[in-house]
């Protein structure tokens, strides 16, 4: 029997996985989740003898289940390849008293590549199963680093056109180079003046748009989504927790079924999410540990039932993380609803009109799985400088907040015999200089974006990555920037 999807707005909606793949979106901006979380009925002693690729079958396997087995492996092996600078696909680093999970070895060294390296490959499988005829555009807004691994994963991909939206001001030299110089006759990018969640609210609300919808199946086309919302980019991401769960029993770290904790650096809520899925999928974790920087809307989430936007949005040195609404929350609220779509339609609605919302008490308690807080932008500096200096490991900016927060919470809860997984979501190579500042200003400061990139090779021991070295001289290919509330005619420009 295949497991259905069904909007998180709408209990009548129902997709297979490969239809919530291509829509992205359900109807009335509900988001697809599975019926139900199936079970990693799997033992321990063969995940531990899995390559990723293998674990990657195991897990989504159990979630995509109307892909044949043929096409799954497939798109896993055209995923997990050499674009990946390590056969491990994420290893996993010990450093000062955590594990370091490496999410960053693909193509955009950014953790969006564990799931935007194969996006593509389920998208275009989803299409020729369900026999579209349109071409695929993607439409996706981002605060830093999905856009690039979008474009990297769907650059010439036959049949697609990529369309990204970017804060101009909101995103780190380097990520912007990384964008502005993508090739690929399909591949179009576009800044906004304006934040993220501006960019966000744009994409979300052309989605949503029945008379766009209708014009552009005219022209022939189709939007699909590659952010965080599409189910498709949620299911790959469990697959290294539980890889690295299989690692840590493998190597002798743990015992078969000794709980650990899991920590990370939060923004759209869709990594985290991935790891309270493996959880209830059976994974042995004891907490799920969410940090966020300044703008700490999750943190004040999970300590008072209220979500509330209304607030200044900062901009920080973990320019991913700049986010009041994070979208993949609306799946967790309606998993603590009780799977209930009336209520959780009552919450967003009550979010887009006054910006907030309060959960009960009895769903409250339902996020006893979470632990929720923030770091400082000085107390992640400082997390970056002592643990170079402790253990000679260089962390991203990030990541830096997750092992701060990790940090507040060995300090507050005392349970040092449980062992935590960082989840390490980018390269420090990909925020050189806001890393050199924290490891030391004063030396730094004068530096090119360059010249600290090979200063930060020598100081890590660690070569540059290929990614950097390829924008090192690359040519701008995108300048197009528009206001926020043109975004919809800079769509239409690109396709009708
Ligand atoms: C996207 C991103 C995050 C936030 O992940 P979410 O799934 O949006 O919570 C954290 N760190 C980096 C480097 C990212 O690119």
């Amino acid at each position: 029997m295949d497991l259905m999807y069904t909007s998180t707005r709408n209990a009548g909606e129902e997709a297979t996985a490969s239809q919530a793949i291509l829509k992205g979106l359900a109807q009335n901006g509900g988001l697809f989740v599975p019926k139900w979380i199936p079970k990693l009925d799997i033992d321990l002693d063969d995940l531990a003898r899995m390559t990723y690729q293998e674990t990657a079958y195991a897990v989504m396997s159990r979630f995509l289940t109307d892909f044949t087995e043929e096409e799954l492996k497939t798109c896993i092996k055209n995923a997990y390849d050499g674009k990946f600078d390590t056969e491990k696909i994420a290893p996993m680093v010990r450093a000062g008293d955590a594990w370091y999970l490496e999410l960053f070895h693909g193509p955009t060294i950014a953790f969006k590549d564990m799931a935007l390296s194969i996006l593509p490959h389920l998208l275009i499988t989803a299409a020729k199963k369900n026999q579209v005829k349109n071409e695929i555009v993607i439409l996706t807004a981002t605060s830093g680093d999905t856009g690039k691994a979008a474009l990297a994963g769907f650059a010439d991909v036959p049949g697609t056109k990529i369309i990204v939206f970017y804060p101009k001001h909101g995103v780190s030299p380097i990520q912007e180079k990384q964008m502005v110089t993508q090739k690929g006759d399909n591949t179009f990018v576009v800044g906004i003046r304006g934040n993220f969640d501006q960019a966000q609210s744009g994409v979300k609300k052309m989605f949503s748009d029945p008379n766009l919808a209708k014009e552009l199946d005219a022209a022939g086309y189709q939007f699909s989504s590659a952010n965080s919302i599409n189910i498709g980019r949620l299911v790959p991401q469990i697959v290294y927790y539980v890889y690295a769960y299989a690692r840590l029993y493998a190597d002798g770290e743990i015992k078969k079924g000794e709980k650990i904790n899991v920590v990370v650096p939060t923004g759209n809520f869709g990594n985290i999410l991935a790891a309270f899925y493996a959880k209830n999928m059976g994974l042995p974790i004891e907490k799920l540990i969410c940090a966020s920087n300044e703008n700490k809307v999750l943190c004040d989430f999970f300590s008072t039932g209220t979500y509330d936007k209304n607030r200044e949005f900062i901009l920080t040195a973990s320019p991913s993380m700049d986010i009041l609404i994070s979208s993949n929350l609306e799946r967790l609220i309606y998993n603590i609803a009780g799977n209930d779509a009336g209520q959780n339609t009552e919450y967003m609605e009550s979010l887009s009109r006054e910006g907030k919302y309060a959960i009960t008490p009895e769903m409250k308690a339902g996020l006893s799985d979470f632990y929720g807080n923030y770091a400082t932008e000085e107390e992640a500096a400082q997390c970056i400088r002592a643990l170079y200096r402790e253990t000679g490991y260089v962390i991203d900016t990030h990541t830096a907040v997750a092992a701060a927060v990790y940090g507040k919470y060995r300090k507050e809860v005392k349970d040092t015999g449980v062992q935590a997984v960082i989840a390490s979501t980018a390269s420090p190579f990909k925020f050189t200089r806001s890393v050199m500042d924290a490891v030391d200003k004063e030396t730094y400061q004068d530096m090119t974006d360059f010249e600290l990139v090979d200063e930060l090779s020598r100081i890590a021991g660690v070569a540059v990555p290929q990614a950097i070295e390829d924008i090192r001289s690359a040519e701008v290919l995108h300048d197009t920037v528009c206001e926020p509330d043109e975004m919809e005619s800079v769509v239409r420009k690109i396709l009708c």
